[in-house]
């Protein structure tokens, strides 16, 4: 079932025409076809690094069929309970990640809408949220913008946000894709967001290249990353200081101390943002010091919640700010789209 229309799917791989059928989308060009998953069309180009494209769809549809008769909670339960590889302390704190993520979304929203721009947030705009996950953004998102789109990799993910989604009576178009291959025709969003989506990305800047690219001009994309060199431990793993080794050591070191892979994430530091921005074409690039929202500090343990305290004081400190930008623990960043499309 093609979905209702602010923007238009074009092929990820050539930007063909597609022809649609209720089940799938074809490429006219490159004859590639696109299935339509239990509601969600499938453009990815190459599977999740963590699963393939078959056990994907398939536990997809086991949480699908669990979805019917239990709420978004004990899901998210059941997804770790039939995903034992996952440690059970890195379970927990996923879950709560999850559980957060509508305060988080609302943080990020905010963040997102300086005040200059509450222009922008009238009727008739649009966002694309990147790596949307569970969708926990995408509930509140849709009272700041009129059209509202959140795409993904795990397409059993997008599958557990449409739980969630139901739960809240949001009607959110959901599409499962890779975010280095868009499968949008270009200048289609006002704005584009990407929290904690860069370091897990098999190429960063064909990733920001394609968020220009689908940004209308005058666009903006706001992005949340962590930090290469925090000096906390390092957030999706939980093991401290692997930013400062050698990236070639960096799997072998989270392999021995947590014994789970770490090839696929590459976090970036604040030069590295900057300038992946600029080569992708952004201007005025913007790099902040997030502000640690509700939501985020329910994650952290006692000490943690002393550290972000210690953390939310000093960056309000110009000197400290410097060293922050440094070993903080994470970055958003801002990207404005210029005005005119590059020829
Ligand atoms: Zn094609």
């Amino acid at each position: 079932m093609p979905l209702p229309q602010p923007y238009t799917f074009v092929c990820p791989l050539c930007r063909g025409v597609l022809s649609a059928t209720t089940a799938e989308y074809r490429c006219e060009p490159c004859r590639r076809v696109f299935p339509i998953i239990m509601g969600i069309p499938d453009f990815r180009v190459f599977p999740d690094p963590y699963i393939s494209l078959a056990e994907d769809r398939e536990k997809g549809r086991r949480l699908a069929e669990y979805g019917h008769a239990h709420n978004f909670e004990s899901t998210v339960a059941y997804y770790y309970a039939m995903t034992p590889e996952v440690p059970p302390d890195l379970a927990a704190r996923y879950t709560r990640y999850i559980q957060t993520g509508i305060d988080r979304g609302r943080a990020l929203l905010g963040a997102m809408a300086p005040p200059e721009s509450t222009a922008d947030q009238g009727a008739g705009r649009s966002l694309l949220e990147i790596g949307c996950g569970t969708g926990g953004l995408l509930i509140d998102a849709r009272e700041n913008y009129s059209h509202v789109v959140g795409i993904d990799i795990a397409l059993r993910w997008l599958v557990v946000a449409q739980i969630r989604l139901r739960e809240h009576g949001a009607d959110v178009p959901l599409v499962c894709c890779c975010a280095e291959y868009l499968p949008f025709l270009d200048e289609q969003f006002d704005r584009v967001t990407a929290g904690d989506v860069l370091e897990h990305s098999v190429d960063q800047q064909r990733l920001l290249a394609e968020s220009a690219r689908v940004l209308k001009p005058g666009g903006t994309l706001f992005l949340v990353t962590q930090n290469r060199f925090t000096l906390r431990l390092e957030p999706c793993v939980r093991v401290w200081g692997v930013g400062f080794l050698p990236r070639p050591w960096m799997n072998a070191y989270v392999r021995w101390a947590r014994r789970i892979p770490y090839h696929r994430v590459h976090m970036v530091s604040y030069v590295e943002l900057r300038r992946l921005l600029r080569k992708a074409g952004f201007q005025a690039v913007r790099v902040m010091l997030p502000d640690i929202s509700t939501g985020e500090r329910r994650l952290m343990t006692g000490w943690e919640k002393i550290q972000i305290a210690v953390y939310n004081g000093l960056k309000r400190l110009p000197i400290i700010r410097m060293i922050l930008y440094l070993g903080g623990p994470a970055f958003w960043a801002l990207g404005h789209k210029g005005p005119t499309r590059k020829s």
